[in-house]
C-alpha cells in the first residue's frame, strides 16, 4: 500500500479516512510575521494555535481525518503553526508546495531562465518541497498548488502552471488549480498541464464548484480531472448557491462522476488578509464543519448515496497520492 507523507508522518492512503480536499489552516504573511508581528498577530500566538486546534477538533468530531492544505508559497505558510495545531488535534494534516500569485512573479523568479522548465526555479522550489522538505520543518509537502484567476493564462501564469506540470511529473505529487470557473480556463488550464508532463488525473481544478454548468463541469471530468466543489460555505455573491451546489453534485453522481468530484470548504481558520471574525460575519456557513453538518445530509435528501459520498470523501482523495515517487 502506498503512503503519503503528513505532518507526522507517512500514512497508508487506506488509513487516510474522510478527506476534505482544500482547507487552509493559517495564511500569515512570513515577513509580515517576522518584521511586524505585533501586526501580523491579532491575538497572543499560542491563542491563535488554541483557536485553530478547537475549530479542527470540532471538524475530527464529525468524523474527518484528513485535510488537504492548499497553502502555497506566499499564501502564508507558517510550518511551525500547523505542526503546533495538529499536536494539539488527532488528524492527518497533508501540506502543499506550488505558488499563490495570479501574475506577478518576485524580481528573483523572474530574472532568472524558465527554460528549460526542468531547471525553471519555481520546478526547483515545488520539487524541493515534496522531495526535502518545506523549509527546514522536515515536514514535505505532498501537493502543488497554484492559481489562474482573472488575469487569466498570462505568460507568468503559463510559467507557473509548465513548472507545476513539470514538478508533478517528476514527483508524482498531485496538482490542485485555484480557478475562476466563469471564465471556463479549466481545459485551457488542463492542456498545458498535459503538454507538460502532468497526469490530469491527478489534477484538481479547483472552485469548479462555483458554477453550476454542467457541460462545463463534465468535460473537465471527461478529461480526467477532479473538480473541486471545494469552495461550500463560501456563497459569493454571482457564484453557485447551496442549493445549485447541492443539485449539481447529486446530479453528477447520478451520471456516475462521484469519483472525480472533491468537496471542501476552502475555509480560512486564520488570516492576517482581514480583521478576525470578519470574513465568518460576511459569510456565516463559511465553516469548516459545512459539510458534514449540512452538505452531507443535503446530499443525502438529493438521492446520493452513502456509497457515492464515501466515493468524493473517501477513495477520491486518496487516489490522488497514489502515484507519489519516494
Ligand atoms: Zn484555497
Amino acid at each position: 500500500m502506498s503512503t503519503v507523507d503528513t505532518v507526522r508522518g507517512p500514512v497508508p492512503l487506506d488509513q487516510l479516512g474522510p478527506t476534505l480536499i482544500h482547507e487552509h489552516l493559517i495564511m500569515i504573511s512570513a515577513e509580515f510575521e517576522k518584521f511586524y508581528p505585533e501586526l501580523a498577530w491579532s491575538l497572543p500566538r499560542e491563542e491563535v494555535v488554541d483557536k485553530v486546534a478547537a475549530a479542527l477538533q470540532e471538524v475530527r468530531e464529525r468524523g474527518i481525518t484528513t485535510i488537504l492544505d492548499c497553502t502555497a508559497f506566499f499564501h502564508g505558510r507558517d510550518m511551525e503553526f500547523v505542526k503546533e495545531v495538529n499536536d494539539r488535534v488527532d488528524m492527518n494534516i497533508i501540506v502543499s508546495s506550488g505558488i499563490y500569485t495570479f501574475d506577478f512573479l518576485p524580481y528573483n523568479v523572474s530574472h532568472r531562465p524558465s527554460d528549460p522548465v526542468e531547471k525553471d526555479m519555481l520546478t526547483r522550489m515545488f520539487v524541493r518541497d515534496i522531495t526535502v522538505g518545506v523549509g527546514d520543518s522536515g515536514v514535505k509537502a505532498q501537493s502543488i498548488k497554484v492559481a489562474t484567476d482573472l488575469a487569466g493564462i498570462t505568460p507568468n501564469n503559463e510559467r507557473i502552471l509548465r513548472a507545476a506540470a513539470s514538478a508533478s511529473a517528476q514527483t508524482g505529487a498531485p496538482i490542485t488549480v485555484h480557478t475562476h470557473p466563469a471564465d471556463q480556463l479549466g481545459p485551457s488550464i488542463q492542456k498545458i498541464l498535459s503538454e507538460y508532463g502532468a497526469d490530469l488525473t491527478k489534477v484538481v481544478i479547483g472552485h469548479s464548484g462555483d458554477t453550476s454548468d454542467l457541460d462545463y463541469l463534465r468535460g473537465l471530468m471527461d478529461a480526467g480531472s477532479m473538480a473541486g466543489f471545494d469552495r461550500f460555505g463560501l456563497y459569493m455573491p454571482g457564484t453557485a448557491t447551496l442549493e445549485e451546489r447541492l443539485d449539481t453534485v447529486a446530479t453528477l453522481c447520478g451520471e456516475g462522476y462521484a469519483d472525480r468530484i472533491g468537496l471542501s470548504h476552502d475555509a480560512v481558520l486564520y488570516s492576517d488578509w482581514s480583521p478576525p471574525g470578519a470574513a465568518l460575519k460576511r459569510f456565516p456557513t463559511w465553516v469548516p464543519t459545512h459539510i458534514s453538518d449540512v452538505v452531507v445530509p443535503g446530499l443525502r435528501a438529493r438521492g446520493v448515496a452513502d456509497a457515492q459520498i464515501d466515493t468524493m470523501m473517501v477513495s477520491a482523495p486518496a487516489s490522488l497520492f497514489d502515484s507519489i515517487r519516494r
